[in-house]
């Protein structure tokens, strides 16, 4: 989108040990000049990752948060220990934490309200599964989920929409460029209805199976404002091809 830089955003997912560190060093050493970058590492490796990351534009992230600042929430991290560990963005309501902990649009919403209240920027997921893109239901389910996860005192400088279909996470499936630029123009639209011109500078990612192979095919449809990338993120030369591929 014009005046939008993108951003290319990395999801290690339950993966990495300080073994994988290398691999954020290894960024360090990228070409940004056409894009921003963020990965998301699993808490344990925060401290230590913002060390590796130091000095570089590499921008570090969390993948959840509680809703609540501190509690008795066994497990849980809050979005102000994850700021306190280094953290600038987090991600909120990805489709395995939809799928594996029942999170619901309104959890989603109230952990996008938190990062807000610790000072990240939320990256909130979106997507249809495979049956409801076959059921021909794709737009009114992300409808429904902008409805319900993106709290609307939502603004572009703190909020991030990624759009997921979660028949492509992780399968090597993608979309075809129509169904892409279908999508995220729907996004925008709205979000615009909900939130106004302030929707016109908010970022929408797309996410699923982006590799660098495909990575500039993707970013160069209309609303694609950048990418959120799972497995090629662990890997800083699969990182940086797509990386690469920013227009
Ligand atoms: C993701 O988990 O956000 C994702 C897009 O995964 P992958 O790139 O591996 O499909």
């Amino acid at each position: 989108t014009p005046g939008i830089r993108p951003l290319i955003a990395g999801n290690w997912k339950m993966n990495g040990t300080g073994a994988a560190l290398v691999e954020l060093t290894a960024m360090t050493a990228g070409d940004f000049a056409a894009c921003e970058a963020l990965i998301c590492v699993p808490a344990t490796l925060l401290t230590r990752a913002k060390g590796a990351l130091e000095g570089s534009a590499v921008q570090l992230g969390g993948q959840d948060c509680h809703a609540q600042a501190s509690g008795a929430h066994t497990g849980d991290v809050s979005a102000e220990m994850l700021a306190d560990a280094g953290a600038s963005h987090v991600i909120v309501g990805h489709s395995e934490r939809r799928t594996d902990h029942g999170e619901t649009d309104a959890i989603v919403a109230a952990k996008a309200e938190a990062a807000w209240r610790a000072g990240l920027t939320a990256v909130i997921c979106i997507g249809e599964t495979k049956d409801e893109r076959e059921g021909g239901e794709t737009l009114a389910v992300l409808s429904r989920q902008i409805a319900g996860s993106v709290p609307k005192a939502a603004k572009a400088a703190g909020t991030v929409i990624a759009y997921e279909p979660v028949w492509a996470i992780g399968t090597g499936l993608t979309p075809t460029v129509g169904d892409v630029a279908e999508a995220h123009a729907h996004i925008r639209a709205e979000l615009t209805a909900l939130l106004g011109a302030e929707a016109g500078s908010m970022r929408i990612l797309y996410g699923g199976s982006v590799k660098p192979s495909n990575a500039a095919e993707l970013l160069s449809v209309a609303h694609v404002d950048g990418a959120l990338v799972g497995g090629a993120s662990l890997k800083a030369a699969d990182f940086l091809g797509i990386v690469a591929g920013c227009p």
